[in-house]
């Protein structure tokens, strides 16, 4: 890794060997959290940590695909930079040795690190083991066929696992791992597709009134989103139990949110914010309880704050696209608001008869104003310009009515590497086919 210096002294933030448990929770978007506003009692536990934690209300991911954004989580890094920019993801689409993750940071910095993930869009395939001691990804041998049927059935998917048997398998080796310094990555995917059935008394907490299609599904969420706090909530007490809770930050936080029928659109992928939007919730033991900031943040701006609250040593002029959030977190005055790009490329193909099947499309938030960019074979589609103080479902496009605005985003899109780079297209092998097909992905 190069030569190390230390990074930062600030006693007021930094602890020394304070341990890392971040829990990315998949396709969970903001709004459906009762700590963001959400009327049901989806997230009971992450309620209560928010309560003693830093809570940032406007989090947006670099990506509305699960290994892109999760790459960007971990490198602090912009996809055009750490190049893991595409789901379908052949060799040319996996994160490369020679990134910096946050699991090799902490490693380096002497933690023991442990990876618990449940799906395939995460897994070693796209690289996203790199840095870890212990990997998990055991979920090859579930069985079914993944599909809701109409009348409500819900089998086993075969690339993909349930939260409880993934913070089993995390709780079973904090076990064994928490006598040193531990960083944890547990990941769950309940609420990405119908596939994973939670217990019986989760599919009864939210009941199912009306029996059409669309609205099945936003209650099975609901019923899944609340499985998968129940989860949390038993890591949490677990390390409680363990007396470790007091030397263990925890983040939570999202790889992008879900459509749910929202701009007439299922999943994710096309970046509005319902899809970008992410939970993000940062408890550091005895520091900034019940901290809520508004300013905007970015899933990139992760990595940089650990490397400030851990206080870890990095490799000399190491370089983040994210910035850290210590200033904000300790009302330091921070004076430049953060700009957030987005980018959705080579995805849009998996979902056939769409308008969009062959764009790529890419956004830009500066905290008010919202711009997303249509192009197919490197011209432009469209255009959508919003304005999120007051439109922030994103309902009237403004495009044309205020073209200085638009003219300013777009050149400071264009002003990005990725923009104007003809990203190369993937390479599916029928391995990786077939489970993408399993997941939902694909038909
Ligand atoms: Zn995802």
């Amino acid at each position: 890794m190069g030569c190390m210096s230390c990074s930062h002294q600030d006693s007021d933030f930094t602890l020394p060997k304070m341990n890392l448990l971040l829990i990315t929770i998949d396709t969970v978007r903001a709004d459906r959290l009762g700590c963001y506003g959400y009327p049901k009692k989806t997230s009971p536990n992450m309620d209560k940590l928010s309560e003693n934690a830093v809570l940032f209300e406007n989090a947006i991911s670099q990506s509305a695909v699960t290994p892109v954004s999760h790459a960007s989580i971990m490198t602090g890094l912009l996809p055009h930079n750490h190049q893991l920019r595409s789901l379908h993801g052949g060799v040319n689409y996996e994160l490369q040795p020679g990134q910096l993750t946050l699991a090799e940071i902490m490693k380096s910095n002497g933690y023991r690190t442990g990876g618990f993930v449940s799906a395939f869009p995460v897994t070693q395939h796209y690289g996203l083991h790199q840095g870890f001691d212990a990997w998990d990804q055991q979920f090859e041998n579930n069985d079914g066929k993944g599909l809701i049927t109409d009348k409500n059935i819900v089998n086993t998917g075969n690339a993909q696992r349930r939260a409880d048997v993934t913070a089993s398998r995390t709780l079973s080796w904090l076990k064994q791992n928490a006598q040193k310094p531990f960083f944890i990555w547990t990941h769950f995917f309940d609420v990405h597709d119908p596939v994973l059935k939670p217990p019986k008394e989760y599919l009864e907490q939210f009941p199912f009134t009306l029996l059409d299609r669309i609205n099945t599904l936003r209650v099975l969420y609901d019923c899944e989103l609340a499985f998968m706090d129940a989860e949390i909530g038993r890591i949490l007490k677990k390390l409680e139990e363990m007396g470790i809770r007091k030397n263990t930050a925890v983040a939570i936080m999202a790889d992008h949110g879900e459509g749910l029928g929202d701009h007439q659109w299922w999943g994710h992928c096309i970046l509005y914010q319902e899809q970008i939007r992410v939970p993000f919730i940062l408890s550091i033991p005895d520091h900034k309880k019940g901290m809520r900031i508004r300013e905007l943040v970015r899933s990139i701006d992760f990595v940089p704050t650990i490397v400030d609250l851990l206080n870890l040593n990095m490799p000399q002029d190491h370089h983040f696209d994210g910035k850290s959030l210590h200033a904000l977190i300790n009302q330091k005055g921070e004076k430049k608001p953060r700009v957030a790009y987005s980018e959705s490329i080579n995805d849009l193909s998996a979902y056939y008869n769409t308008p969009f099947e062959n764009e790529s499309i890419y956004s830009l938030n500066d905290g008010r104003w919202k711009f997303i960019v249509h192009r197919e074979d490197s011209a432009y589609k469209s255009f959508e310009l919003f304005d999120l103080e007051t439109d922030p479902h994103e309902l009237k496009n403004l495009y044309a009515a205020t073209p200085q605005t638009a003219e300013r985003l777009l050149n400071q899109l264009e002003s990005y590497h990725s923009y104007i780079d003809n990203a190369q297209q993937p390479i599916i092998d029928e391995k990786t086919k077939a489970k993408l097909k399993s997941l939902g992905y694909i038909e």
